[in-house]
């Protein structure tokens, strides 16, 4: 059987059968690929620590005809998560993450945007910015990658630029202005949308640019999530652990 091999980033893993584990991983090569770890529980098994979530990885696997699950034959770390995740906040915030991209990506497309995407969030959020930045650029980000960002600066009835507050259309296509809107229940205020303009421009990695209050950041992400959960048709299981 040939072998394939990737990098990759390790999404999640939970135990299967007795001494295996189910590992989901995004890779460069093939997009969202779900395998067996044959042996990963045992122990000193040839994986190591390497099967952990968010462990930017080469993995080296094989299919099987017909198999929805490859066979993970080994994998060597190349980076680990394990440190920043002992964090709660942060380990939450990356269980989330894990679970938008499952949910939203197709079995085995190659999506080298959002592939570039975990890597830099991971590397900001080791480099230490603050996991509500990461996670709001993921967010911004993941939506836009999804084709479902919307145009935040025009009013999708008067199509006037919005220069002071709006609010998230009922059908989360874009905003409407302070004369068009009805229904004001999602707004986006001028400071959230310097954010948005900031974060479409510039590496997480970098400092934010921007000054938001807790309050402003857990408005923004209030938006971005309410996109999430009309497209996803549910509310990630995961979000309920997220307070920022
Ligand atoms: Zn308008």
């Amino acid at each position: 059987m040939p072998i394939d091999q990737s990098e990759a980033i390790i999404l999640r893993t939970q135990n299967f059968a007795e001494q295996d584990k189910l590992v989901v991983f995004f890779s460069r090569e093939k997009g969202l690929v779900r395998g067996i770890a044959k042996g990963a529980r045992k122990f000193n098994n040839r994986f190591g620590s390497s099967l952990e979530p968010f462990s930017a990885v080469k993995i080296f696997y094989y299919e099987k005809e017909k198999h929805d699950f490859v066979t993970i034959s080994n994998c060597d770390l190349i980076e680990s998560a394990f440190e920043l995740l002992q964090d709660l906040k942060i380990s939450y915030a990356f269980s989330y993450i894990a679970e938008l991209t499952e949910k939203f990506s197709p079995y085995r497309a190659k999506e080298e945007l959002l592939y570039r995407l975990l890597w830099i969030i991971l590397k900001a959020a080791k480099t230490g910015r603050a996991i509500e930045y990461v996670t709001r650029y993921f967010e911004l980000w993941f939506l836009k990658i999804n084709g479902i960002l919307p145009d935040f600066k025009t009013c999708q009835k008067c199509r006037k630029i919005v220069k002071t507050a709006s609010w998230l259309d009922p059908q989360k296509e874009g905003v409407l202005c302070q004369s068009c809107a009805s229904e004001k229940k999602i707004e986006i205020s001028p400071l959230m949308q310097t954010a948005i303009d900031w974060m479409k421009k510039n590496p997480p990695t970098e400092p934010p640019g921007f000054n938001l209050k807790p309050e402003d950041w857990k408005n923004l992400g209030k938006v971005f999530q309410a996109i999430i959960i009309f497209h996803l048709e549910e509310k990630p299981r995961t979000l309920s652990y997220i307070d920022f």
